[in-house]
């Protein structure tokens, strides 16, 4: 019998916590810095302007229902999808050596990839321990967890000079054994904002490739980081170009703000060689077997929205403005965050501010500076530091500026 007694209580989510005390404060004043979603310079979610006439066109079509999807997805989404992270150009499409999966946004791209691995990444001698970034995602931990594969961490963050652990980094994918999973934030990393130049991705490319280590690309902030679609997507190309086999989650949460809707995909792509196409579509059958249990099919309406836009050239045209927009506006509160706390004085030093990159900043305060923020001022952040820039708008960023000035002292 289940004695339901005995389930013992769960902590709740961290993030979700924080969030449940912030619209609990009753201060004027307060911010929200925790949650990674957009906010408009009023502090408020903002649709997109190219997902609202994507929405009217949908809205005014006699067509529309609401059938099941079949189970790998909308396929004109998930076509324009893959091409968005791999360019239109790919040799892995040019091949036909690819497979792809619309999921329930990244979280459930993420799940159903550690699920296929958990399952077939059984190769001879391979190495089934997923390696995650030190720090990532927290989902992550809990994600490949659930799934039973063995997690192991490497570093990624440097605390003395807030930048990426190169070396560090470098010197675990080496030691690490042959054919380990490597997770990798292609983009805007999540939670330090910190990404590896072109020229630190390519040395990561040759140590993986000695290894034989797959890359798993987590691709949460393509075009939202950099405000250019192809920059943000240069690395998982990168990749793709030395001939990896290699699987990515793809998210539509933040660059299209269709964060409720759970608009991804999940895509493999077969190294090149004489089966490669074979490989990729017995990928797709026993990933659809997967998807069936778990879900059956995936959620229609995001997924429309965000097909509706990729198919048309004169609104894809639109969204790129819009995602400039976004980027645009995190880009100046970054500079407007750094320059107020260098005006103020307030010790130590704030380039790490402009120079990472994405919806996040870890700004280096501690658990205690955090705590005093949250308590003294209603700034509310996560406790490891890590503030969400779209929170920050013309209005708030000296007072949390002068907040920080005053905890930091
Ligand atoms: N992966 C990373 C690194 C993220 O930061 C996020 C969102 O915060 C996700 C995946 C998944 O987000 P969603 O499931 O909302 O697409």
């Amino acid at each position: 019998s289940f004695p339901a007694e005995a389930v013992p209580q769960a902590p709740e989510d961290a993030l979700f916590g924080l969030m449940r005390a912030y619209r609990a404060d009753e201060s004027k004043d307060k911010v929200d810095l925790g949650i990674g979603a957009y906010r408009d310079d009023n502090a408020k979610p903002w649709v997109l302007p190219v997902v609202k006439k994507a929405d009217e066109i949908l809205r005014n079509d006699p067509d529309l229902n609401h059938e099941y999807l079949p189970i790998a997805g909308l396929a004109p989404f998930t076509s324009k999808s893959i091409e968005l992270i791999l360019g239109s150009d790919s040799p892995a499409l040019a091949e036909k050596r690819t497979a792809s999966v619309q999921t329930i946004s990244g979280t459930g791209a993420v799940h159903l990839g550690a699920l296929f691995l958990a399952r077939f990444y059984k190769v001879a001698g391979a190495n089934r321990t997923v390696y995650l970034p030190n720090p990532t995602w927290a989902n992550h931990n809990q994600i490949f967890g659930n799934v039973g594969l063995p997690i192991a961490t490497y570093p990624y963050f440097d605390k003395q000079t807030r930048g990426l652990a190169f070396d560090g980094m470098v010197q675990a994918l080496r030691d690490a054994p042959e054919r380990s999973i490597i997770l990798l934030h292609p983009c805007a990393h999540n939670p330090t904002g910190v990404d590896p130049t072109q020229e630190q991705w390519r040395a990561i490319a040759a140590v993986m490739k000695e290894k034989k280590h797959f890359p798993f690309f987590d691709c949460a902030y393509q075009g939202f980081a950099s405000g250019d679609l192809d920059r943000d997507a240069a690395a998982v190309r990168y990749f793709v170009e030395q001939g990896f086999e290699l699987v990515i989650a793809q998210s539509f949460a933040k660059n299209f703000g269709l964060y409720g809707e759970r608009a991804g995909c999940f895509h493999f792509a077969a190294s090149p060689g004489p089966d490669a196409g074979g490989v990729a579509a017995r990928v797709a059958s026993q990933l659809a077997i997967l998807q069936r249990s778990e879900i059956s099919n995936p959620p229609i309406y995001g997924a429309k929205i965000a097909a509706t836009v990729l198919n048309d050239p004169a609104l894809y045209a639109e969204w790129k403005e819009n995602l400039r927009e976004m980027s645009g506006r995190i880009i100046s509160m970054r500079k407007a965050l750094r320059a107020k706390l260098e005006e103020l004085g307030t010790p130590g030093t704030w380039n790490h501010i402009t120079d990472q990159i994405g919806m996040f900043s870890f700004t280096g305060l501690s658990e205690a500076q955090v705590k005093r923020l949250q308590e003294e001022f209603h700034i509310y952040m996560t406790k490891n530091g890590r503030i969400s820039m779209a929170g920050l708008n013309t209005r708030n960023v000296e007072y949390v500026a002068k907040a920080i000035d005053k905890v930091v002292r």
